[in-house]
């Protein structure tokens, strides 16, 4: 293999993952838990063998930058003289202007700043690790790779609120996110699920965050989640949609602050407020508490809800896809949303599903089921490479 040598970060508030592809291959992967709180690492080979992990007990990095330029001199061993010819980064937030994955530079990095107001969870630990780069490393070139950019095709009346028509143009609207695993499952649905590709399709992105994107031939078409990664379906500890109502009554009526708020919506609410017992679908599903399994009913049945709307929006439906680590693994909850499409023609192949598909409807079915493994740091080292040129 002669291919160079491409570095994908995916820097979250309290967790860095990393990767290193050669070509499509994945070399490497691993992990940085528990920043700024009890940090540690593990790593693994392309191949799924473990490896001895860097050891940060020295300096616990505090924060995702501190965790990047504290694998570095692990990393350098690990490519024994190999040089990376470039990293590619998620980042969440491209804006209005940026849907194309960019080489970073400083004048880009500034612009996309602007937008951690919009994604004030995700965004600022997107960029620390690439400004953190830059500094030590202002010749390794690094790409940034958007989140929202795959839902740039989503039309001009699925994309705004019903607020004053100047506030969307403020950036105040919808934009989508899961964008890089949306667009991997388009890239490979042709191959994966030919007779659907073409069609109109819902794929389901169900993980710790979950969305859904209603796809014809491929494109964009609406999604779930809007201006922020908040909205949409109920999530690990999001809440996803809620009447904005409540927010005014918990500010003016109950005294919470932004910060408050903030909190209770995007870390103490969605499966783990609702259950009082875990934000882990693997938990909810072993757990024999009551409120467990009523969390796992008010997900499927704003899965199923959203799925017939975003169904609505493409004019009918040909295919549905599970993605993510729910939608990869709990067949249960597979079985469930299913189920309640069944109206829309939806009909389950029991064996097929909990053999993990890949389609997991009958051969009548007039909806095609898919369970599809998303690849998102694949994306992002194809198109690091591609803006390499
Ligand atoms: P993210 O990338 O958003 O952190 P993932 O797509 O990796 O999320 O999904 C993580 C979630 O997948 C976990 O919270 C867990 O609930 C769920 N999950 C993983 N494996 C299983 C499984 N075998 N059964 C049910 N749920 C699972």
């Amino acid at each position: 293999m002669s291919e160079d040598l491409i570095g994908v970060v995916n820097a979250g508030s309290s967790s860095l993952k990393f990767s290193i592809y050669q070509g499509d291959a994945c070399l490497l992967n691993g992990q940085v838990d528990g920043i700024g709180v009890r940090p540690a690492a593990k790593a693994k080979t392309g191949a799924g063998e473990a490896l001895p992990p860097p050891d940060l007990s020295a300096v616990p990095p505090t924060t995702p930058a501190e965790a990047l330029v504290a694998l570095m001199p692990w990393l350098q061993d690990w490519l024994a003289g190999r040089r990376l010819a470039a990293i590619g980064h998620r980042v969440v937030h491209g804006g209005p202007n940026h849907a194309a994955p960019q080489r970073v530079t400083a004048a880009l990095l500034d612009e996309l700043a602007a937008f951690v107001p919009l994604a004030p969870l995700h965004q600022p630990h997107n960029l620390s690790p690439i400004r953190a780069t830059m500094e030590r490393n202002p010749s390794l070139p690094q790409v940034a790779c958007f989140d929202t950019g795959f839902h740039r095709t989503i039309p001009e009346v699925a994309q705004v609120f019903a607020l004053p028509w100047e506030m969307a143009e403020r950036g105040i609207r919808r934009y989508g996110f899961h964008g890089l695993s949306y667009e991997y499952i388009a890239s490979v649905l042709p191959q994966a699920a030919p007779e659907i590709a073409g069609g109109r399709v819902v794929v389901a992105h169900l993980g710790n965050g979950a969305s859904l994107c209603a796809m014809k031939a491929g494109r964009s078409m609406a999604t779930t989640m809007g201006f922020s990664a908040l909205d949409g379906l109920p999530m690990g500890t999001r809440c996803g949609q809620l009447d904005p109502a409540v927010v005014l009554h918990l500010m003016t009526a109950e005294g919470m602050d932004a910060k408050a708020v903030e909190a209770l919506l995007y870390r103490k609410s969605g499966m783990l407020g609702l259950s009082g017992v875990s934000s882990d679908f693997r938990d909810l599903l072993a757990s024999d508490v009551p409120r467990a399994r009523f969390a796992i009913e008010v997900f499927v049945h704003q899965v199923a809800r959203n799925v017939a709307s975003l169904a609505a929006a493409l004019g009918g439906l040909d295919g549905l896809v599970f993605t993510a680590g729910v939608g990869e693994n709990a067949a249960a909850i597979r079985q469930a949303v299913c189920e309640a499409c069944g109206w829309m023609g939806v009909e389950l192949d029991h064996a097929a599903n909990a053999a993990r598909g890949p389609r997991i409807t009958a051969a009548g079915s007039r909806v095609a089921g898919y369970v599809i493994p998303t690849d998102e740091n694949l994306m992002i080292a194809r198109h690091t490479r591609a803006v390499l040129g």
